[in-house]
């Protein structure tokens, strides 16, 4: 079985065919030109996924990742901040008429956390949180095997729970978001508003990637915004601990590739903030899928569908 997984990302979209073993198969890579407009997009997807279906001989799903509000039942896009001028748009129906397959879309995030229940380190567990830390902070949640998507399908917005009440405003609109701290956006505004402060950093620029690196080498700006990246950090997952009772916490985005320096850091905050009946209950790891999470996040999505179909024949 092979399910195509497309990710939807406000510049590129990464699309992969995924088999069950979890070896992305082939892999194409073109750009979103939101500026086109919404059918445009939709007609370069199909077209790019017709190649790849076409080269590989054919799949059996198709999943999408896409970020914002989702309306996963019916496939509908409500909102996206990538995209501010799709709303409402069906983007599953609008995409399975020109491919021909079976089209599921789901948040961005929900799907991060479904794709490491698949193929990452969260095989074999029912009780999973993931949390993204990319442009943004995105959030999914698995509990006892399903996914959390709430009343209206927008649940599990990990990124916007409140760790500074007086905070930095967020693009929502409230103050002190997770989102506002340890995305990558949050962390390169640290780093420039501290940068005054510590006249020695070598730092070279106020990318994320920079400061996290600037933290593994011991210099004192990188460690600052460290801590307070991963005191934020250590707050939410703390909260989503004592509601969840998780056994392993998957944190993936691109921030995530600071390796054990965030990890070691994150794991003594959060630990703070836990009651010690929860200690020895859960598990914080870093995703290894990290480059292509996306792609594995949006096929995963495909591979829920097709096994949800198949139990509904059978009358499960
Ligand atoms: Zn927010």
């Amino acid at each position: 079985m092979k399910v195509l997984g497309i990710d939807l990302g406000g510049t590129n979209v990464s699309m992969g065919v995924v088999n069950e073993e979890g070896k992305i198969v082939k892999k194409l890579t073109i750009e979103t030109r939101v500026s086109d407009g919404f059918e445009s997009v939709v007609q370069r997807i199909s077209k790019a996924s017709l190649k790849l279906i076409e080269s590989i001989g054919g799949i059996d799903g198709v999943g999408v990742g896409s970020p914002g509000s989702i309306e996963h039942e019916h496939g509908i896009v409500r909102f996206s901040p990538n995209f501010p001028d799709w709303i409402d748009v069906p983007l599953a129906s609008e995409l399975e008429k020109r491919i021909g397959v079976k089209v599921v879309v789901e948040n961005d995030a929900n799907a991060f956390v479904v794709g490491e229940k698949w193929f990452g380190s969260g095989k074999g567990y029912t009780d999973i949180i993931g949390i993204t830390l990319g442009t943004g902070v995105g959030g999914g949640v698995i509990s006892n095997g399903q996914l959390l998507r709430g009343s209206t399908g927008i649940g599990a917005e990990l990124g916007h729970i409140v760790v500074e009440p007086n905070g930095y405003m967020c693009g929502c609109g409230n103050h002190g978001c997770l989102e506002t701290i340890a995305s990558a956006t949050g962390i390169s505004r640290l780093a420039k508003e501290w940068k005054e402060r510590y006249p020695k950093s070598s730092l070279a620029d106020f990318s994320a990637k920079s400061v996290m690196k600037a933290a593994q080498a011991k210099d004192p700006l990188g460690l600052k915004v460290l801590e307070r990246v991963s005191t934020a950090l250590g707050i939410a997952l703390g909260n989503l601990i004592h509601i969840f009772n998780p056994q392993l916490i998957v944190i993936g985005g691109g921030v995530s590739r600071a390796g054990e320096v965030l990890l070691s850091a994150v794991k003594r905050r959060t630990r703070e903030n836990v009651m010690r009946s929860f200690w020895g209950t859960y598990e914080i790891v870093l995703s290894d899928l990290v480059d292509d999470a996306g792609i594995y996040g949006a096929a995963s999505m495909g591979f829920e569908e097709i096994k949800s179909q198949s139990l509904e024949e059978k009358g499960v």
